[in-house]
């Protein structure tokens, strides 16, 4: 018997050019971890303008369905059809158009690009050297404040996505650009990741930070785990550890999701 664990709600394809497995590796995995239910989240295809190297084309849009029904099927545990949504200035009408087109249970949303700049991805790293840290993280929760508004996100996956390789601000600086994004989501009923993934990468500290997680808490703001898996292995990664942290902060459920509609389980 393995310790219960929470959903995962963040697990990528292939289909995403940057993934390896199959998603049926991604749910033996789950499985193996005593994970209950996953949710497939992978990037949203391309539009084909805007980040074509890190997702499906729009033509493998529909493999990506089939395949997650087939799984919802044929899976011992629960499978979700998610989809990882960036938001960007602009990307209503797309965005609109794909989540219409199929019945999604979860849409995580993120900001991985400021003005064309993926600032977390490895081959842009150098970019860092030629911009203000501060004012960065001032644009990217604009974006985010943005991305809440729009009303078309359930959850907000990776919120301090910009300390991935180490570029941070002062704490208070950090607080006084969260608490009107977490007021927003408070009032608009938007969920919020915890995001094991920073803990693999050079930053080395869950997605958000424990500060944030207490702003969240604080404001009722509900909350889901999720690996950013994108090989199977990861499926689960260090959920043991996130739950820990999230009781510490007084956590005592995490929402669920079926069809866009949150409900609460207690966190197990
Ligand atoms: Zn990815
Ligand atoms: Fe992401
Ligand atoms: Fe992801
Ligand atoms: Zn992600």
């Amino acid at each position: 018997m393995q310790t219960p664990r929470p959903p995962d709600y963040h697990v990528h394809t292939p289909l995403c050019k940057h993934a390896t497995g199959s998603v049926w590796d991604y749910i033996k995995e789950a499985e193996k971890k005593g994970i209950k239910e996953i949710c497939f989240s992978d990037h949203m295809p391309s539009n084909g303008i805007y980040d074509p190297k890190h997702r499906m084309g729009l033509e493998q849009f529909q493999e990506y369905l089939d395949t997650i029904q087939g799984a919802k099927e044929a899976s011992p545990i629960r499978v979700l059809l998610g989809i990882e949504a960036d938001y960007y200035e602009g990307c209503e009408a797309f965005l609109e158009r794909i989540l219409r087109s199929a019945d999604f249970d979860l849409v995580l949303g993120s900001v991985h690009f400021l003005d064309g700049w993926g600032f977390d991805d490895p081959e842009q790293l150098p970019v860092w050297e030629l911009v203000d840290v501060n004012e960065t993280w001032v644009r990217y929760f604009q974006l985010l404040k943005r991305l809440v508004n729009t009303g078309l996100f359930d959850v907000v996956a990776h919120l301090d996505l910009p300390k991935k390789f180490g570029h941070r601000i002062p704490k208070e600086m950090l607080k006084e650009l969260a608490a009107p994004l977490l007021d927003l989501m408070a009032e608009k009923g938007v969920a919020m990741e915890i995001n094991t993934s920073g803990l693999r990468r050079p930053v080395s500290e869950l997605y958000p930070c424990v500060e944030i997680l207490h702003m969240a808490k604080e404001r009722g703001i509900p909350i889901c785990f999720g690996s950013d898996a994108h090989e199977p292995e990861m499926v689960g990664y260090a959920f043991l550890d996130a739950l820990e942290v999230a009781k510490e902060v007084g956590f005592e459920r995490h929402a669920v999701f079926r069809n866009r509609k949150m409900s609460f389980h207690p966190l197990p």
